[in-house]
């Protein structure tokens, strides 16, 4: 079952002559999505799957990426931040991990690193953007559609009807590897120490990654910056954290009938 693409916000693209932009983050999501969107490769004038490389994801994903271009038989562009080394480089540089705005917390890591090299691969007027968004992520698809500049953009994975445990036997069920990451039990393929994560996630980045949660916790009192807070709003330094605090839930996926349908569709179209 291959489901046809159903454009999202926008102001002109998603015609004969766009450009098809597929996000590629080296989650399984988002190849699933590059997969399915590219099946209509066709109906564009140029098609492009892209990945920003931040420098600090686990060493796996080059061997997962070089996979999924094989499966997709298309081939997949690196672009990177050429200012800084790796996402830890931007920290010494920048001196601060999170700087709180109002309300709010502003982390310059997903701007610097993620969207600043992506710009190119952002044209509202020609590009409609592939992004691997499941079903149950509909509070972070209702919130990039109300933050859109006019971008057009195609959820396949939802039009599809998959959620994330069906994306994940999508690949098993093709026999790919999925990323080292997943296979630990982390319910994301982010970089290895991720600063927006709770403290359930870092105490098990200590004791799966204890470099990276070292590596951060010296980082952060050099530059007396934190990534959590206490209660009553103090910086709250990792090596101060509890082993014990938080919660790490280790994610159960099933999958539904909707996969199979999805392998099955793709396989009809090769
Ligand atoms: S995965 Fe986490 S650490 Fe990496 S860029 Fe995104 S928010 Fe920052």
């Amino acid at each position: 079952m291959l489901v046809e693409p159903i454009f999202r916000g926008g102001i002109g693209a998603a015609n004969d002559k766009s450009r098809l932009v597929c996000n590629f983050s080296c989650g399984a999501s988002s190849a699933v999505a590059a997969k399915m969107a590219l099946a209509f490769r066709d109906r564009f004038e140029e098609t492009v799957v892209v990945y920003a490389d931040t420098g600090n994801e686990h060493p796996d994903n080059m061997r997962f990426l070089r996979e999924i271009e094989e499966w997709i038989e298309h081939p997949i562009t690196i672009v990177k931040n050429e200012k800084y080394e790796d996402l830890w480089d931007m920290w010494e540089q920048m001196g601060f991990i999170a700087a709180v705005a109002g309300k709010n917390k502003y982390y310059p890591c997903t701007g610097t690193m993620k969207k600043q090299p992506l710009q190119p691969y952002e044209v509202p007027t020609t590009d409609v953007k592939v992004i691997g968004y499941t079903v149950d992520e509909r509070t972070r698809i209702e919130r990039i559609l109300k933050q859109s500049d006019g971008t057009t953009f195609w959820f396949p994975c939802v039009d599809a009807g998959l959620d994330k445990g069906d994306v994940l036997s999508v690949l098993e069920r093709l026999g790919i590897a999925l990323p080292v990451m997943y296979s630990q039990g982390y319910d994301h393929n982010n970089c290895v120490g991720c600063v927006k994560a709770g403290k359930g996630y870092w105490n098990r980045i200590r004791v799966d990654y204890p470099e990276a949660f070292a590596r951060m916790a010296d980082l952060e009192r050099r530059h007396n910056t934190t990534i959590f807070s206490t209660d009553a709003g103090e910086p709250l330094f990792l090596d101060e954290l509890s082993p014990t605090a938080g919660i790490f839930k280790e994610d159960q996926y099933n999958c539904s009938i909707m996969c199979q349908m999805v392998v099955d569709g793709l396989e009809a179209k090769q």
